[in-house]
């Protein structure tokens, strides 16, 4: 079946960055030529891992292969659009297939080139050696939605050998102690119930939706989650969006994505700001306690540390030359680590906190030292120049007139007016995307829990090479960057005073 040229343009243009090879034309060739075999035996019809697994594989698979056949209970495609479904090749025809995907442990493929796949508790299992044997209980979604990653990351790997990377011959790994202990690891379930005081999700993308894709099933939410995004779903998301189809083009992103939410979780409830987050920070209320940023533009990520949410999420992928990353943060101004904001100041030339404050409110640094040395107040005036610098409705600037200069610094006011140089975002593989979503959904859920002393929670940074195999070396703790605004006095206080944080 022939994909449309418009929507795999944007595929050969990412795959001509990634493996630095611009002769699309033997790309696409050699893409067509790549048959990809998925077997799904009757016997685990009822094993929920196994068909969550399968479902994610026969869902991004098509987004980059153009022969990708099928074998199993057509119960799995159900939810699938007939413009998906007519992407799968059920079982018909002559079939060479360059990478055989294997489910449970009885099925023996006449086939060179095979990955035996399952998934059990918090573990994943690939390997091209032999099936696997574990017992599928007890359910865990995201470590079946987290093989299924791994998995088409496996496929990617293996179309475009020319590219650097560490292939899986055998795998066993688990999110909770990162493959450090025995495997399967299948304690500690999921809680009954999770609770978002106040989460905002900004960015409702290739990651924003794998992350909410990856939630919404797991347990019954409670509280109150935000979706932000201005854009409506366009044909090039498909080719690495989980829920992008040609019958939902031009629907909004967020409404999507809190569709499914509001789905599986009656009991949450849920609002969508179609809007920029720069828009959506003047007309609201101050950031709440949990913030992800899942957008595609440093600026906003910064943007929304500034805001001061309590919590700020990240997460990140980034495709250039022979490079195909993905990765999260947990951020917090006041802890010992980097803040969302201290990891992109490399690439901005390091302004420092002063010059911030000048370029926010159009006031002169020696302005700015001046009025917070003789701990001056918030004048009408400086409100009608911030107003007239920033594009901010004046009305959000009122209440603080009276108040100290120094509140007219951080970012609670709605003064957001950051202009960085920004490279464009090139596409990444459907793959990296993904995983980058479904990890941080566990990293979400884990906080949620009580863990055993061997689990490794992401407490700073996560990077992980979407071409390289996960292990535990890709937790990292980065210190501050000693330029940042997190460091500043001025800050630290506005955010522990809006948490009640008392040191
Ligand atoms: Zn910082």
């Amino acid at each position: 079946m022939l994909v449309p040229d418009p929507i795999r343009a944007k595929n050969f243009e990412t795959l001509a960055v990634i493996s630095n090879n611009n002769d699309i034309n033997t790309l696409r060739k050699k893409i067509d030529s790549f048959g990809v075999e998925v077997i799904f035996p009757k016997e685990l019809e009822n094993d929920v891992n196994s068909i969550i697994c399968c479902y994610a594989i026969l869902n991004l698979l098509p987004r980059f292969i153009t022969t990708v056949r099928y074998t199993g209970p057509t119960s799995i495609l159900k939810d699938f659009p007939p413009s998906h479904i007519s992407k799968i090749n059920l079982g018909e025809g002559v079939w060479n297939s360059s990478v055989t995907i294997v489910f449970g442990k009885n099925t023996k493929p006449n086939s060179q080139n095979v990955l035996y796949i399952g998934s059990a508790g918090w573990s994943s299992y690939i390997s091209t050696k032999k099936p696997c044997e574990w017992n599928p209980l007890p359910v865990n979604s995201l470590s079946a939605l987290y093989t299924a990653g791994l998995v088409v990351g496996e496929v990617f790997k293996r179309l475009l050998p020319e590219i650097p990377s560490e292939k899986i011959s055998h795998f066993e790994y688990d999110l909770i102690t990162h493959g450090t202990e025995k495997q399967p690891v299948v304690e500690h379930p999921v809680p009954e119930t999770i609770h978002f005081e106040d989460l905002t999700l900004v960015g409702c993308g290739a990651v924003g939706q794998a992350l909410v894709f990856a939630l919404k099933g797991i347990t019954r939410f409670w509280g109150s989650v935000s979706f932000v995004d201005a854009d409506k779903l366009e044909p090039s998301n498909e080719q690495r969006y989980i829920g992008a189809f040609e019958e939902n083009r031009g629907v909004q992103k967020t409404e999507i994505i809190s569709q499914w939410f509001a789905q599986f979780n009656p009991g949450i409830a849920t609002f969508r700001a179609p809007m920029k987050y720069e828009e959506y920070a003047k007309l609201s209320k101050p950031l709440g306690e949990e913030v992800i940023s899942a957008v595609d533009n440093e600026k906003t990520r910064i943007n929304i540390q500034a805001g001061l949410p309590k919590v700020q999420w990240n997460v990140w992928t980034d495709t250039s030359q022979n490079t195909l990353r993905y990765g999260a943060g947990y951020h917090t101004i006041g802890g010992p680590y980097q803040c969302a904001a201290c990891g992109y100041f490399p690439t901005m030339g390091t302004p420092s906190q002063m010059e911030m404050n000048a370029i926010r409110t159009g006031f002169t640094k020696e302005d700015i030292e001046k009025r917070l040395a003789s701990n001056d107040t918030v004048t009408e005036q400086d409100t009608l120049q911030v107003a007239k610098n920033t594009g901010a409705p004046i009305a959000n600037l009122k209440e603080i007139v009276g108040r100290p200069f120094e509140e007219l610094l951080h970012g609670d006011c709605g003064v957001f007016r950051l202009e960085f140089h920004e490279a464009p975002a090139v596409a990444p593989a459907p793959h990296a995307s993904f995983l980058a979503g479904v990890f941080l959904a566990v990293q979400i859920v884990l906080r949620k829990m009580k863990l055993p002393s061997s689990a490794k929670l992401m407490e700073s940074i996560a990077d992980f090479d979407a071409l390289g195999i996960p292990n535990v070396n890709c937790l990292m703790k980065k210190q501050k960057h000693p330029k940042c605004f997190c460091n500043d006095p001025v800050y630290q206080d506005s955010y522990n005073k809006k948490w009640n944080i008392t040191k």
